[in-house]
């Protein structure tokens, strides 16, 4: 049996006007803004006025340690919330923008996949409504403006050796890792190294994920350290008066954006952070707003849960007072095979074996989000090649850890294929058995929030870090940042620091290389690993078989 690709199964969607989405959710069409007729951003005044409505039920979705067998996180809240919509509940699917450079790299899209897509994915993946496109003007007024406060005088005494403030463009692009700016002489200013980073990576970008409004937004713009002084004290984003030009160009950016699923049910899509050296959720505002307007709210965190469910609890749900009622925590037989030592290539056999042998992975994040006191249901994304045995094996495992493992066939089925999971959620969310509680308080020292997470999420024995940056920890504790959550930037596919360990190891260490403060966001980013900020484009990019074809449509993209 053949089955069609991401691509046209999206195309042959059949999507409604984008009004008749928002009057699904109450929203009166003066409060949508549309962009074409399927794409619509939500009033600030809308937004405002539902503040006193009751939220409904937030559920995450979020997975396994992936690997290269693909696990679909996006694809199963895309499902989830058909499924639930299905079973008459008003739901919202919240999820992130995608990155329009690394399109171009290798081909994958942001949108879900199957039966389970969000459309007009072209535009999602492209252009969309331009907020990425915003994120990177506003990130690009303030180096504009630190290069021309150092050229008028540098009345703030910027040491140039010290800005920290880089470029962005939203492409994959390492020919701009590291230059050097202002060469020609002295009309172009001081010659000193530079470097872009991908637009996803600006702290603007994290900013715009986490503020609560425009106020909040651009307080957090103004507090972004962006140089040292020679005796390093800070030079904010304030000192150089961009906030309020950078909220301006903001402005927009900062209503989220309403689409489709293929089943006509709403989905907000906005924001995009890193996963990595930011904290890799849709924006605060959208899932607010979200949860004021629907029964259920489904969203994903980016990553492994490890990664994206803790930094969701720790970072957003904290800043943004957000509780979960449930966790979606997906997994497939594939990745399960893969955990247990198959290689990709033969992952097409039955194994149950391998299956077993890979479900301790899955149990050690099915521990670790009831360690934050919410509920967790196990979502196994069903692929057609999975045989009855294999599910069986992964359901009979999550059943001696205490919870309880859906087969879900979205990808295939849509909401048909999703009910029993739908339906598996409500139950337990409307058990109202979710007590949740960050894991760390926001007085504890900055150094023992690392380990708390290495050793209660990653059971590490322990953190290793130079004098230098435990130093550095106490010193941003004397000036005021000790109350900030921590970000963790590590590798995804294992609990360690080693990518190639995967299942659920004991006994390593994590050591931290690197610590950097997001004054404006609002955490400190603890780096384990190798950080890659400005992606490079393969050996034979995507880009060079994309193209329109004779009816005007995109080819080439999925
Ligand atoms: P994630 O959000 O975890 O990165 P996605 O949901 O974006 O993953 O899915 C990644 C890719 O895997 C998509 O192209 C999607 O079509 C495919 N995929 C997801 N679930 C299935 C499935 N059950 N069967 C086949 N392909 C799937
Ligand atoms: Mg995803």
């Amino acid at each position: 049996m053949s089955y069609k690709s991401d691509i046209e199964i999206a195309r042959e969607a059949n999507k409604k006007p984008i009004q008749e989405i928002g009057a699904k959710l109450g929203i009166p069409g003066e409060h949508l803004l549309p962009y074409g007729h399927d794409k619509a951003k939500v009033s600030q005044d809308y937004i405002t006025s539902v503040q006193g409505n009751k939220n409904g039920k937030l559920i995450l979705v979020t997975a396994i340690n992936p690997t290269p067998a693909g696990e679909g996180k996006t694809t199963t809240t895309v499902g989830l919330g058909d499924g639930l919509n299905r079973i008459g509940q008003k739901a919202t699917v919240c999820i992130r923008e995608a990155s329009l450079g690394p399109n171009f790299g290798m081909k994958g899209g942001a949108a879900g996949g199957g039966y389970a897509q969000v459309v007009p994915m072209e535009d999602m993946n492209l252009h969309f409504t331009g907020d990425f496109h915003a994120i990177t003007s506003a990130h690009s007024l303030l180096s504009a403006m630190i290069d021309n406060h150092i050229y008028w005088g540098n009345e703030e005494d910027i040491d140039v050796r010290r800005v920290v403030w880089r470029r962005v463009v939203d492409m994959n692009d390492r020919a701009l890792r590291q230059i050097n700016v202002s060469l020609g002489g002295v009309a172009n200013g001081f010659p000193r190294e530079g470097g872009f980073d991908i637009t996803v990576a600006s702290e603007v970008m994290a900013i715009l994920c986490l503020s609560l409004n425009l106020k909040d937004l651009e307080k957090r713009l103004g507090d972004m350290i962006v140089a040292y002084r020679r005796d390093r004290t800070p030079v904010f984003c304030r000192d150089i008066k961009a906030q309020g030009a950078m909220t301006v160009l903001l402005k927009d950016a900062m209503q989220p954006n309403l689409v489709q699923t293929l089943e006509n049910n709403p989905a907000f899509v906005h924001g995009g952070p890193f996963a990595n050296i930011a904290h890799g959720c849709n924006s605060v505002i959208a899932t607010t707003t979200a949860l004021k307007i629907s029964d259920y709210v489904v969203t994903e965190a980016g990553f492994g849960a490890d990664l994206g469910a803790e930094k969701f609890m720790n970072i957003k749900c904290r800043k943004a007072g957000l509780a979960p009622d449930c966790v979606v925590l997906v997994a497939t037989v594939r990745a399960m095979k893969m955990n247990g030592g198959v290689a990709k290539a033969d992952l097409g056999a039955e194994n149950v074996e391998a299956v077993k042998a890979g479900c301790p992975n899955l149990g050690r994040h099915i521990e670790n989000i009831k360690s934050f006191g919410v509920p967790v249901v196990v979502a196994i994304n069903h692929f057609v090649t999975d045989t009855e045995a294999e599910v069986a094996a992964v359901k009979d495992f999550v059943a001696t850890h205490g919870a309880e493992a859906v087969l879900s066939r979205h990808w295939e089925l849509g909401s048909e294929g999703s009910e029993p999971l739908a339906r598996k959620v409500v139950e337990v969310a409307e058990a109202g058995n979710a007590n949740f509680a960050p894991l760390y308080g926001d007085d504890m020292a900055l150094f023992q929030k690392m380990e708390t997470i290495a050793k209660r999420i990653y059971r590490a024995d322990a953190v290793i870090a130079d004098k230098k940056i435990r130093d550095q920890l106490k010193a941003w504790e004397e000036q005021g940042y000790g109350n900030l959550p921590i970000c963790m930037a590590k590798t995804q596919y294992s609990f360690t620091t080693d990518p190639s360990v995967r299942g659920a190891p004991t006994g390593h260490s994590v050591p931290v290389r690197e610590v950097r403060l997001s004054a404006g966001a609002g955490f400190i980013v603890a780096v384990c690993g190798e950080i890659m900020t400005m992606p490079g484009l393969p050996s034979k990019p995507a880009a060079e078989n994309i193209h329109l074809n004779d009816g005007g449509q995109i080819e080439g993209l999925f």
